[in-house]
This record gives C-alpha cells, sequence and structure tokens, in this order.
C-alpha cells in the first residue's frame, strides 16, 4: 500500500465522520492527487490560482476543489466556473468580486470568511467586529451570488498546544456570534474550517467541522 493511501486511512480513522477532510495538494504532483483519488478522497485543496488550474485540467472532474489561500481580485474569473468553495475570502472586496463573477455565470458559490485568529501578523483574515459589521451592510446583503457557509481560521505555527487551542476556541466563538446575529435560519451557514496536520486533533476538539490536511497525507514539501 502506498503512503498516501496509508496516511489517509489512518487520518479516516482519526476523524469523526461528520468532519469534512480536505486533501491540501499544494505542490504535490497530479499522481500524488491521482493516488489519493483512487482510494476514494474526492475532495482537494489549493493555495494558488495558477496551480490549481493547472492540476484541475490534469484530473478527473468530479473532484471537488477548494480554494484555501489569499485569491486577487483578478483571478477570481478563472475559478468561478468550477471552484466547489472558496475558503479563504478575506476582503469584502473580494466577496464582491466573487459575487460578480458568479452573477455573469449564473450560479452561487460557497465561500468561508476567513477570520485572523493567529498571534502571528502575516496571516489574512477578518477581525470579528470587521465580520459583525459587514454582516450589516446593505451592500453586502444584497450579494446574492455567493452564499457564506462559515469561517475559516489559521492558528499560530507553534508547539503550544494551549494557544491553539485558544485560537481555535475564539474562531468557533466568533461562528456562533455571527451564526446567532445573522445566520440563525440559515442552515447552510455551519462551517468551521479549522485544523492542519499539526493541529487538527485540537481543531476537532473545539468544533471543527472541515479539517484541511496536506503534510499528514502527502508528505513533507
Ligand atoms: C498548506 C495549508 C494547509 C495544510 O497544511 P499542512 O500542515 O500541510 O496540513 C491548510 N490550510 C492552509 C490555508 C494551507 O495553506
Amino acid at each position: 500500500m502506498s503512503d498516501i493511501v496509508r496516511n489517509l486511512s489512518l487520518l479516516k480513522t482519526q476523524l469523526p465522520s461528520s468532519v469534512k477532510l480536505v486533501a491540501v495538494s499544494k505542490t504535490k504532483p497530479v499522481s500524488d492527487v491521482m493516488v489519493a483519488y483512487n482510494s476514494g478522497q474526492r475532495c482537494f485543496g489549493e493555495n494558488r490560482v495558477q496551480e490549481l488550474l493547472k492540476k484541475k485540467d490534469l484530473l478527473p472532474s468530479d473532484i471537488e476543489w477548494h480554494l484555501i489561500g489569499h485569491l486577487q481580485s483578478n483571478k477570481v474569473k478563472y475559478i468561478v466556473p468550477f471552484i466547489t468553495m472558496i475558503q479563504s475570502v478575506d476582503s469584502f472586496k473580494l466577496l464582491s468580486i466573487v459575487n460578480m463573477e458568479a452573477f455573469r455565470a449564473d450560479i452561487v458559490i460557497d465561500c468561508l470568511l476567513q477570520v485572523h485568529i493567529a498571534m502571528e501578523e502575516t496571516k489574512y483574515g477578518f477581525s470579528i467586529n470587521e465580520l459583525t459589521e459587514m454582516v450589516d451592510l446593505k451592500e453586502f446583503i444584497e450579494l446574492k451570488n455567493i452564499r457564506v457557509c462559515g469561517l475559516m481560521g489559521m492558528a499560530t505555527y507553534t508547539t503550544d498546544t494551549e494557544l491553539i487551542r485558544k485560537e481555535f476556541k475564539y474562531l468557533a466563538g466568533c461562528f456562533k456570534t455571527l451564526k446567532n446575529k445573522k445566520y440563525v435560519e440559515m442552515p447552510y451557514f455551519k462551517e468551521i474550517s479549522m485544523g492542519m496536520s499539526g493541529d487538527f486533533k485540537i481543531a476537532v476538539e473545539e468544533g471543527s467541522t472541515i479539517v484541511r490536511i496536506g503534510s499528514k497525507i502527502f508528505g513533507e514539501r
């Protein structure tokens, strides 16, 4: 059995069946994606549009692709026709461009709003204040071709598991706040995307519904 297949089946035993696994294939060859695909994995994540487009053309069309990295406005139009979910929406401007391109294509795109939960300065994302303000804006409510399905966040890259737990708890709290404020009657607002190779167990304990795992499946990058 290949390492990828073994890693995937081990992971499946560690994840509750209610938690969705996005296999993060960034920097890895399409042959690796095919190994995972042939063992049943259908959901993959990429962080760069260029790489995603290249891979998508070489791989089966029933793969669900999630964009998990910072998205530039001018690249939105390339992924809108096929993307399953954009997890990394980090500004109102980006959201409105996704909406515009989705409107042109006559579709509705599932998005997650990325929240800045880490200590690190470099990570993209909204603050909770920005989010609670944005969801009240008329301009936001008028976006009919996006569907906000929940939140995404990345914890600090650290061995301090208590800090990681605190950050995931915070994201779960943000989710609750927004759910109660604007999405109580929207059953599709249900996702908390948190947890990577090093911290997915903590994330699941703190209420993650989607984990994004790369190196624990495909090996170190
Ligand atoms: C690379 C990446 C992951 C996966 O990281 P691993 O540590 O390899 O599991 C998850 N989420 C985002 C946003 C990433 O860029």
